[in-house]
């Protein structure tokens, strides 16, 4: 039996024990999955190593603590700065990152933008700006303090400060990776500013307002359904990455797979 986690704190939200099972049963593998509520101070590579799972995925707030822990770092990660997908390889322990493809695959099952906006300097913002910079799509990101938008800044896109921020153009797509809403009632900017650009993008044929966060209508996600704009959370992208990284849980068992095959069975059970 190979045994395989997903570390965060806290942990209760957490829909991938049940999608993962469900595919390890459905396909006849002999492993299981379940959650880990690490403590904060915790590092999930050294307690994956301790307990000896052969895989994991990793959520708030360790994505980037387990990015600095690992012995190897493969793929997007490299520039995202973050991990959310651990395999034990031999002695090593390496590290994916599969939120950044899972994202872009919601979007573009969708239509293909040509203008961002992000709001959020965060982790989950590295990922999602690396992504759509790789498609050639013009970013924005606009964060309410400045430590965080500094990494942006260094690496070539465009930033703004949430209070100064002034657009010049019409975002069709418009992303809240913040926590703004999700244990309070917060837009995550200003909500003048927030209505000029929802009305901004009523006037486009294409656009999406997204919210990463998920399990809750936040503020944002309401205003954006208020004005009948096309408006999606952050649940699909949560089934997205984390079917992503089934491929690479299947490749440490030796099992030979299409990871296109294997993304579209383990959807297929989420749904
Ligand atoms: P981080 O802690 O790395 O970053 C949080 C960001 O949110 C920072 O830029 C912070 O600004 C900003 N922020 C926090 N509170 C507010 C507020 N009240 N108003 C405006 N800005 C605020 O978090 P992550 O990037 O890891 O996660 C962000 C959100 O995305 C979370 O809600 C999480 O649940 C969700 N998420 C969803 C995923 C999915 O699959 N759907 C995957 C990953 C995350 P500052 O720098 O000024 O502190």
């Amino acid at each position: 039996m190979k045994y395989f986690v997903v570390f965060g704190n806290p942990i209760t939200h957490t829909k991938s024990p049940q999608l993962f099972n469900t595919f390890f049963y459905s396909m006849g593998i002999p492993a299981r999955y379940s959650p880990y509520c690490l403590e904060l101070s915790g590092s999930p590579v050294q307690t994956l190593k301790k307990f000896g799972f052969l895989g994991a995925n990793v959520t708030i707030p360790f994505k980037e603590v387990a990015f600095k822990d690992c012995d190897e770092i493969r793929g997007a990660a490299k520039e995202i700065g973050s991990v959310n997908t651990l395999i034990q390889e031999g002695n090593k322990v390496i590290g994916y990152n599969t939120d950044a493809e899972g994202f872009y695959r919601t979007i573009a099952r969708r239509f293909i933008p040509k203008n961002a906006l992000i709001v959020g300097a965060g982790g989950s913002a590295k990922a999602i700006a690396y992504i759509l910079k790789q498609h050639g799509i013009n970013i924005i990101v606009v964060n309410r303090s400045y430590e965080k938008l500094e990494f942006f800044a260094q690496n070539g896109y465009q930033t703004a400060l949430s209070d100064t921020f002034n657009p010049t153009i019409t975002f069709d797509l418009v992303i809240n990776a913040t926590n703004a809403g999700l244990q309070d009632d917060i837009l995550p900017l200003s909500t003048s500013k927030v209505t000029a650009l929802f009305q901004d993008m009523k006037t486009l044929k294409q656009c999406l307002v997204y919210d990463i966060v998920y399990g809750k209508t936040t503020p944002f996600f309401a205003l954006a359904q208020s004005l009948e704009l096309p408006v999606i959370d952050g649940s699909e992208m949560l089934v997205m990455q984390a079917a992503l990284s089934g491929y690479h849980f299947l490749s440490a068992m030796n099992i030979k797979s299409d990871k296109e095959e294997i993304f579209q069975q383990i959807l297929n059970n989420a749904s």
